[in-house]
């Protein structure tokens, strides 16, 4: 005899699970912020600005800000990108399906080729694999946009996501264990991965922060099938909840030479020990630049400080701190993420006691040139 579920429980189920996802859209649709009510201060006005590491300094950095984690970083003609995203989605989207705005997409292509032009990209970091940092990559694959983009790192769920779009010339890899540094096991191997002669990579296993107070959504295991029947092409329709998160990373990033340039990258708020770098990198070259996330940092404990006081970075950039879920009329129209205090979030920047010019917080379509 077959025995089927009580109806009863499956109404049960599906109401608790209707209730969870309306307290996610209410409380995030509750506070968005005025940029004033955090660290206004630490905003550049312009859409291009510079970025003092060194005194003395020879070298420069072009880092581009696209939004989110969205970010170019580009030395001598060579760039990676991370987690690409621009198609902005309305909140409620989130109960329902998502897909790439080509408009939006016009818009970014615009704000990135103004400062860079895409060829200099040759590689793709994908943090994980959230919807708002990697739903837009069938779009840039299926439209070939960065010609001489070899390869894209993530999490294994991304190559099945993509599973589609594996014959458009970019490899997707999912990043090994021998390749990830693990800083909650002792002794942990890894090892950097040369992305070009002059830039290299190390991924360090980090977690994500919950969106609201102690719920991770978006966290199960991940469909693979659902990708390869409704993620065919690059305008087909997905449920925002089937992007799962999969293993969340952070990086180092080398931009070698004379004078190497050590950025540190992570696009989602972690629990400390997660997403910490060696010490014993950091012992033999210090980071220069820390690129850490505002959004959900009240959401985990004393974050981004005791990653702060780890790292000592000379200099500190916030991104993913704009409100994604609405679409900016103007480069100064800018709301703060919902769902942070953006006064706990000051709070704990203060205690970091540095001086104005140590944090820089740009607004998406930014050049910053970091000198060193
Ligand atoms: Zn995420």
């Amino acid at each position: 005899m077959v025995e089927s579920r009580p109806p009863f429980l499956y109404i049960y189920l599906m109401l608790l699970r209707y209730i969870l996802l309306l307290s996610f859209v209410s409380i995030l649709s509750s506070c968005t912020h005025s940029i004033s009510r955090f660290y206004p201060e630490i905003i550049p006005k312009k859409s291009e600005t510079v970025l003092s590491v060194r005194p003395d300094s020879k070298d420069e950095l072009n880092i581009v800000y696209m939004g989110t984690g969205n970010l170019v970083l580009e030395k001598n003609g060579e760039a990676i990108i991370t987690d690409p995203f621009f198609s902005n989605q309305k909140l409620l989207k989130l109960l329902g399906k998502v897909k790439t705005n080509p408009s939006l997409y016009n818009t970014w292509k615009n704000t990135l080729e103004y400062f860079i032009s895409p060829s200099v990209v040759r590689a793709g970091l994908v943090s994980h694999t959230h919807y708002d940092h990697a739903m837009d990559l069938p779009l840039l694959l299926e439209s070939h946009y960065f010609k001489n983009m070899k390869v894209v790192y993530g999490n294994t769920y991304l190559p099945e996501i993509l599973q589609n779009f594996k014959e458009d010339g970019v490899r997707l890899a999912s990043l090994t264990k021998e390749q990830i540094y693990d800083p909650t096991t002792k002794d942990q191997k890894y090892e950097w991965i040369p992305v070009t002669s002059n830039i290299r990579v190390l991924p360090i296993l980090s977690n994500h922060a919950p969106q609201i107070k102690r719920k991770l959504f978006m966290n199960k295991p991940l469909d693979e099938r659902y990708f390869e029947e409704h993620l065919i092409y690059s305008n087909s329709k997905t449920k925002a909840f089937k992007w799962s998160a999969g293993e969340t990373f952070s990086f180092l990033i080398d931009f070698l030479g004379s004078d190497t340039l050590r950025v540190f990258l992570q696009t989602s708020a972690s629990q400390h020990p997660f997403g910490f770098p060696p010490s014993e990198e950091l012992s033999k070259k210090g980071v220069d630049l820390a690129i850490v996330c505002y959004a959900s940092a009240t959401h985990v404990d004393q974050y981004p400080n005791k990653l702060i006081d780890f790292i000592q970075p000379e200099k500190l950039m916030f991104v993913h701190w704009e409100d994604f879920f609405r679409t900016p009329n103007s480069f100064h129209d800018q709301r703060l993420v919902r769902s942070t205090n953006p006064k706990k979030v000051r709070k704990r920047v203060d205690r970091l006691d540095k001086p104005k010019d140590y944090f820089i917080m740009p607004l998406p379509g930014t050049r910053i040139k970091v000198k060193y």
